[in-house]
């Protein structure tokens, strides 16, 4: 009796000091993103003290990802979840949250996070249409292509995360701090890159980067969709051509999902170059993370501005 007696102290002893200690019980966060820039950013405020992964591929639309039973699985499991917002998503990620039956991240709870909520929106149309196919009737949701939201969205991640998790603060605050400072001195880098080409006009195949070039002083003058999600037409290309004649246009940036016919036939009738943006890490292999995403973009787009195309500058 006085040997069970011990081992039942030596028990209680045992785990009131873990818990003082706060490791044995804690577990990390399983956060979920709906895209791999959201993923990015919450590994990076949350360290080892979060799992965080995507839904979507780093090379899918996020306006149109199929929704797969295996998401819901991930989403079953979550904690956290984070999502763009702004409707991009809204094909496909409300149906899984609410089919994952998981109360923690339904709309509303405290597990739901919309990252939108940091940014002030670019194009939000004062008569929103969806009737017209136009995929963005809540304004432009491409925002995290402007690495000063980046910046914004971590900070939002940060508070959410420690709310959740009070104990790992000082942290998430200390992780939030250094990125910061390390996107400070890249944005001052890449803003000083670009200086000299501003107001370089260019036509992107979706409007999604936007927030990009306003930040970087690059010039839209229209679009190879007709609308936001709307494929192109042969009369639209025609007169995108025109235009891009006359006004000696010679960037067009596209995605890895679009298809390449188009572009590459109004290169063909232009002179001009195509670059292929890459929205989310791991794209390609070169952007790793968020900051590695925006560098190559930054850099890439120096290179073909470099040549023939910062001849019209
Ligand atoms: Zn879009």
């Amino acid at each position: 009796m006085q040997r069970i007696n011990y081992t039942i102290m030596n028990f209680i002893l045992f785990l009131s000091l873990s818990l003082s200690a706060g490791w044995v019980w804690s577990k990390s966060l399983k956060v979920v993103t709906t895209s791999t820039d959201l993923e990015s950013l919450a590994k990076t405020i949350g360290g080892e003290r979060v799992e965080a992964q995507s839904l979507a591929s780093p090379k899918q639309d996020l306006h149109f990802v199929d929704a797969k039973p295996s998401l819901i699985l991930k989403l079953m499991k979550a904690d956290l979840f984070i999502e763009n917002g702004m409707e991009l998503e809204v094909g496909w990620a409300p149906l899984l949250v609410h089919s994952s039956g998981n109360p923690l991240i339904q709309a509303g709870a405290q597990g739901h996070l919309d990252a939108s909520a940091a940014i002030e929106a670019l194009d939000v149309p004062l008569n929103p249409n969806r009737a017209m196919g136009d995929v963005h009737p809540a304004g432009n949701p491409h925002y995290l292509t402007d690495p000063e939201n980046g910046k914004r969205v971590a900070q939002l991640i940060s508070n959410k995360l420690c709310d959740f998790s009070p104990n790992d603060a000082e942290y998430f605050k200390q992780n939030l701090a250094g990125f910061d400072k390390k996107m400070d001195l890249k944005i001052r880098e890449w803003i000083d890159l670009m200086a000299p080409y501003r107001g370089v006009p260019y036509v992107s195949y979706h409007k999604d980067v936007a927030y990009f070039a306003k930040r970087f002083g690059l010039n839209s003058v229209g679009e190879i969709e007709p609308k936001p999600g709307i494929p192109p037409t042969a009369q639209h290309t025609a007169d995108l051509i025109s235009r891009m004649q006359t006004g000696k246009i010679k960037l067009i940036i596209t995605q890895l999902w679009h298809e390449p016919r188009t572009p590459e036939s109004i290169a063909k009738n232009t002179g001009a170059k195509i670059f292929t943006f890459i929205q989310f890490p791991g794209g390609v292999e070169a952007a790793r993370d968020y900051i590695g995403a925006v560098d190559y973009n930054v850099h890439q787009i120096l290179n073909l501005l470099s040549g023939s195309a910062g001849e019209t500058h």
